[in-house]
């Protein structure tokens, strides 16, 4: 039963790299390479049968009965061909048979038991068979099957070769090159959408490296690395394409993690191999994707202590410092994770440039939705300024992906177009997944987690800071039971603490639900006590929020390490981490009281709106807001404005 909008699901759909690797030939599938050597096998077994000959074979008799037939004086003349024996009898039959090898056939007839008489009415013509045809008959079958090894070794060599072939290029780079002028993969700013600092701070990159002359004749150094921060699918990619494509130079894309292989020593040749590359064609952008995969910071044994990982990063500061200005080769990086970056890559001269990639505001939301909407035909009622204002804390990819979950719905209900509803429906796709009407609650269950929701929900709308409710449901949907959907009134870049507190309260309105209408406890609100306590302890532990710490940042933002130390080793002493516990215990207990009160106080709306949630299985924030309105309680939205009135 989670209901948290800030712990959605992260879709981040990439378009697929354009793959350009260098021009020549290409390794052959091994399907063709099968089928190459079935053929192979065919023509030579076609061509071993033609030399045969089909063999038009008369009666094959055996020796003796040839030898009985010789002394009954039946047989006119044998022809003798090699081994092979050709009895042409009176009246035109003929029959074969095979003698003895190495002994003469007058011989051999007579140990049968042929009198020399009989054998003197006999013709026996010896045909000299060493012609060119009888040698290829009997060398072929001796011939063939050793070329066919032969063959066969080659072709094993080949392969085997082809895999050394690849253990020498191991060393090279496995970059990505973007030709910038290839009209189908290029990508400009204008396919980037908000980000207003971010495109203004790169533009001098863009006049630079389209214009390097200017710059170095007046002395100016060009930074050489560009870090690129922001949260996942926030366009970090999409706007070092962009880079490229404004200024029109080779980009070479390759992922932090494609530096590391299983072989010791191969990201840092690779790093090399990388930085040659681009540098034989600058101006270029080298843009080194996740660059947290191997520039975390070293020497904390996290991740392994891996030796592999410090080389590369080794080899990608030694080759940054190594750059002359007039190279014009610019490095930029993306992550999501600056605070687990070695300093070290943040020195001047390296990645000192930073730029920071924030989350779409309203507006923003509003151009990605129209950029990712050209190719998409709608209906009439499409109104995207509402959509990107239900859809606070998207990211770009996340609205790309909400449209094209809309056209996909649209396709699957047969539609031509894409309308205003489908839309609406995949903003819920995108945060909690896919609806599961097929997934049956028992009618225990069903009123039990009617109850849990409605017990968020009422919470919700009798706390001052909490964020009104939208939606709730009881149709499950991903992992979730059921769901609360609450949206700020206003995009907020700050939370204080009164709304956290109010958030912890709304978390655990579900479990005081069961604990004190039910007098058990399910596992449903685990996800929630989960979300709720995490909060509670950032308060105490990062923001400052509880007065029995005091004014203290105890954990660093992005999580425990701290440079130069181990994960497991805190910065505090156990006194003071025991202190936190109990204060994060006290926050949850306190918050957990206020929730009960709530439930006792207003148990009679909690019934109404569980009530109607077993009958209708999702109520839309209308029908909400009369429904407490009924009972006394205002909704948020109609409390604003009277505020502002
Ligand atoms: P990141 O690298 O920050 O994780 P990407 O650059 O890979 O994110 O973005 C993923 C996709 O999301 C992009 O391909 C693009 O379709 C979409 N997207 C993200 N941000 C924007 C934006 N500002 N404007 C337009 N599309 C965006
Ligand atoms: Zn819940
Ligand atoms: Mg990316």
């Amino acid at each position: 039963m989670k209901e948290n909008p800030q712990n959605k699901k992260k879709f981040v759909i990439r378009k697929s790299d354009r793959r350009q690797g260098p021009p020549g030939r290409g390794p052959r599938s091994p399907i063709s390479q099968a089928a190459f050597a079935v053929a192979t096998l065919l023509i030579l077994a076609g061509a071993y049968s033609l030399f045969r000959g089909a063999p038009t074979a008369p009666k094959e008799i055996s020796l003796s009965e040839l030898s009985l037939d010789i002394s009954k004086g039946l047989v006119q003349s044998v022809s003798v061909k090699g081994d092979a024996l050709d009895a042409s009898y009176f009246g035109g039959l003929h029959k074969s048979s095979q003698k003895e090898a190495s002994t003469a056939l007058t011989t051999t007839l007579k140990n049968y038991g042929v009198s020399s008489e009989a054998l003197g009415k006999v013709k026996i013509a010896v045909e000299n068979e060493q012609g060119f045809l009888y040698w290829l008959s009997s060398l072929v079958p001796i011939v063939l099957p050793i070329l066919f090894i032969i063959f066969f070794l080659w072709y094993l060599s080949r392969q085997v070769r082809g895999a050394g072939m690849q253990a020498f290029t191991f060393g090279q780079s496995k970059a990505r090159l973007t030709n910038p002028n290839d009209p189908k993969s290029r990508v400009t700013f204008k396919d980037v959408a908000g980000a207003k600092e971010a495109k203004e701070e790169l533009k001098e990159i863009v006049d630079f490296l389209k214009n390097p002359k200017k710059f170095l004749d007046i002395g100016a150094r060009i930074p050489k690395g560009i870090l690129l921060m922001g949260a996942p699918g926030t366009g970090k990619t999409l706007l070092a394409r962009a880079v490229a494509g404004e200024a029109g130079v080779s980009f070479f894309s390759i992922s932090g993690s494609e530096f590391v292989e299983m072989f010791v020593g191969v990201g840092a040749s690779r790093v090399r191999d990388l930085f040659n590359l681009a540098k034989r064609s600058s101006p270029a952008i080298i843009f080194v994707d996740e660059i947290d995969a191997v520039g975390r910071v070293r020497g904390t044994g996290v991740g392994g202590g891996n030796d592999e990982r410090e080389q590369t990063l080794n080899q990608i500061l030694v080759e940054m410092d190594g750059f002359e200005p007039n190279e014009k080769v610019i490095v930029m990086a993306a992550t999501n994770r600056p605070d687990v970056l070695d300093p070290a890559l943040l020195r001047p001269g390296r990645f000192d440039r930073r730029v920071t990639l924030d989350l779409p505001d309203r507006k923003d939301r509003r151009e990605i939705l129209e950029i990712h909407a050209k190719k998409k035909p709608f209906a009439e009622d499409v109104n995207l300024d509402v959509i990107a204002e239900r859809t606070p804390g998207f990211s770009g990819a996340d609205l790309y992906s909400l449209m094209n979950e809309g056209a996909i719905l649209a396709a699957r209900e047969n539609r031509t177009k894409v309308s205003q509803f489908d839309l609406i429906r995949s903003i819920e796709k995108v945060i909690i997944g896919p609806e599961r009407r097929s997934h049956l609650l028992s009618k225990k269950e069903k009123e039990l987690t009617a109850y849990h929701e409605a017990g968020h929900a009422l919470v919700a709308s009798v706390l001052p800071y909490a964020d009104p409710v939208h939606k709730i449901t009881i149709i499950s949907r991903g992992r979730a039971l059921g769901y609360v959907f609450k949206l700020p009134l206003e995009e907020k870049k700050l939370q204080s603490k009164k709304e956290f507190l109010d958030d912890i309260a709304v978390g655990l309105a579900g479990y005081a639900v069961e604990k004190d209408i039910f007098g058990d406890i399910t596992t449903g609100p685990s996800n929630d006590l989960q979300v709720a306590t995490a909060l509670a302890r950032d308060m105490v532990t990062k923001y400052g929020m509880s007065e029995a710490m005091g004014p203290i940042a105890l954990e660093s933002q992005g999580g425990k390490p701290l440079y130069g130390q181990g994960p497991f080793e805190n910065e505090y002493s156990e006194e003071v981490g025991a202190a936190i516990d109990a204060e994060v215990s006290r926050v949850m207990n306190d918050s957990m009281k206020r929730a009960e009160k709530i439930i006792k106080d207003y148990r009679k709306v909690l019934n109404a709106i569980a009530e109607r949630l077993v009958e209708v299985e999702t109520i839309e924030q209308k029908e909400f807001e009369d429904l407490i309105s009924a009972h006394g309680i205002v909704p948020k939205r109609k409390k604003d404005l009277e505020h502002q009135r």
